[in-house]
């Protein structure tokens, strides 16, 4: 069996992804109020659709060139962190793979792996500084453990989208130390994280797509 997905799947996946956003935009905002300015829902929302937007208007028919249109478009995206954030990480992904159409899951491992290097240059957030890099890392691990252990690609978005879940709902015992949330100080503890709960639904779109 071949396990393998291309730049049709990508799209779809990309697609999902934004549908799940879109869908619970007005609870990602609320969230967002809690610990921040309430906007949180608007900006990843806006970025989703940009994202989509440069899939369906791209001339490009390879994958690395369209995944850096994607993550270029993406980082455009003002309003806040989001944008940077998340278009750095879609930006990182064409990093990991080479001009190869077709994507197995250790070279999806290398990609995502890379996405995450991307946004490592823009925050030095870890574990349990409730951002979204609490949802972000362990998605990852769990893709590279996934690949590593000769699994396919559709477990390893099963296991990243569980992952990135528990990830988020983690973030509900942290105090914030980046990003806007961290002027509340222990007032954050008991919310849960915005930006974490978008990558959780991300991972959950991009499973979704492959089911
Ligand atoms: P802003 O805080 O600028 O209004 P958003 O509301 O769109 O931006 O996004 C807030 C989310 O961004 C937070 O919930 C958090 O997950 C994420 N975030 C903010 N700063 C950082 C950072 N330095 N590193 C990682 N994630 C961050
Ligand atoms: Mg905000």
């Amino acid at each position: 069996m071949t396990d393998t997905i291309g730049i049709d799947d990508i799209g779809r996946m990309i697609r999902s992804a934004a549908d799940k956003i879109r869908a619970n935009r007005d609870e990602l905002s609320k969230l967002d109020s809690a610990i921040g300015d309430g906007d949180h829902g608007m900006t990843i929302t806006r970025a989703m659709g940009i994202a989509e937007k440069v899939i369906e208007e791209s001339e490009n028919k390879e994958l690395k060139g369209l995944l850096k249109a994607v993550g270029w478009g993406v980082m455009g995206v003002d309003g806040g962190a989001t944008g940077p954030l998340l278009g750095s990480f879609l930006m990182g992904l064409s990093n990991g793979i080479g001009e190869q159409d077709t994507i197995d899951c250790p070279t999806l491992a290398a990609m995502f792996e890379a996405g995450l290097a991307g946004v490592r240059r823009q925050s030095k957030a870890q574990i349990g500084d409730k951002t979204m890099m609490d949802a972000l890392l362990p998605a990852v691990d769990a893709i590279r453990q996934e690949a590593d252990a000769g699994k396919s690609i559709k477990e390893a978005f099963h296991k990243a989208a569980k992952a990135a879940e528990n990830g988020a709902v983690s973030t509900k015992e942290f105090q914030a130390r980046f990003g806007r949330a961290k002027n509340l100080g222990e007032r954050t503890i008991g919310h849960q994280d915005p930006g974490a709960t978008s990558i959780a639904l991300i991972f959950q779109g991009f499973f979704e797509a492959l089911s």
